[in-house]
């Protein structure tokens, strides 16, 4: 099955993270966040 977005956000940083829940609000629209990631060793993080 193919999975179909309203809108595609890319890279879930600061401003990513945002759009994607602005554009969520209403419930109806959806949004693919895609985050590429990072190899974090750090133990806070
Ligand atoms: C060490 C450090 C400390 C900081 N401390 C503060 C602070 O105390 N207070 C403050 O206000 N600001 C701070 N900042 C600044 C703040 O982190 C940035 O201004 C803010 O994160 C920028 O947001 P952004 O959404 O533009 O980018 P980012 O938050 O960097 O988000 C970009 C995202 O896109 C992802 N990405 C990149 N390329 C791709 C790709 N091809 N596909 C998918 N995903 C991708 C990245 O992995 C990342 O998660 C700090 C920055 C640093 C480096």
């Amino acid at each position: 099955m193919i999975a179909e977005y309203n809108y595609v956000v890319i890279g879930a940083g600061s401003a990513g993270c945002v759009v994607a829940n602005c554009l969520t609000e209403d419930g109806e629209t959806t949004v693919l966040l895609l985050e590429t990631g990072d190899r974090y060793t750090k133990l806070e993080i």
